[in-house]
């Protein structure tokens, strides 16, 4: 399960962080996740329960904020919405788009003890 390695990414980096900053329970997780990124979310949080059991993230509560995708029309010259990678122009229906936020996948901070 893809989800289930992404966990493990994040138990990683914040194990790493705990070992830096010298914390030793984490109370809230919050993620950054693009609308494009391709995660599932339910999959996200039961990974997340899986990954961190027995660990300083144990009782952590995962909180998830997504981000709307948005490309850059270049027929258009501006900003268009987009709700998957390769979604034509909403306005002028061409293909010629880059995405410019939506496929974050990220930590956005740490509530710790
Ligand atoms: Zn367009």
């Amino acid at each position: 399960m893809h989800e289930l390695s992404i966990c493990e990414g994040i138990l990683q980096v914040i194990e790493d962080q705990a070992a830096e900053q010298k914390f030793t329970s984490v109370e809230k997780v919050r993620l950054e996740i693009g609308a494009l990124a391709g995660v599932e979310l339910e999959a996200l949080k039961f990974g997340f329960d899986v990954v961190t059991k027995n660990s300083l993230a144990e009782n952590a509560v995962l909180e998830i904020i997504t981000v709307d995708g948005t490309a850059w029309c270049m027929p258009c010259q501006k900003p268009v919405p987009i709700s998957q990678r390769y979604d034509a122009c909403p306005e002028c229906g061409g293909f010629q788009l880059q995405v410019t936020s939506g496929d974050e996948l990220r930590i956005k901070d740490l509530e710790v003890n």
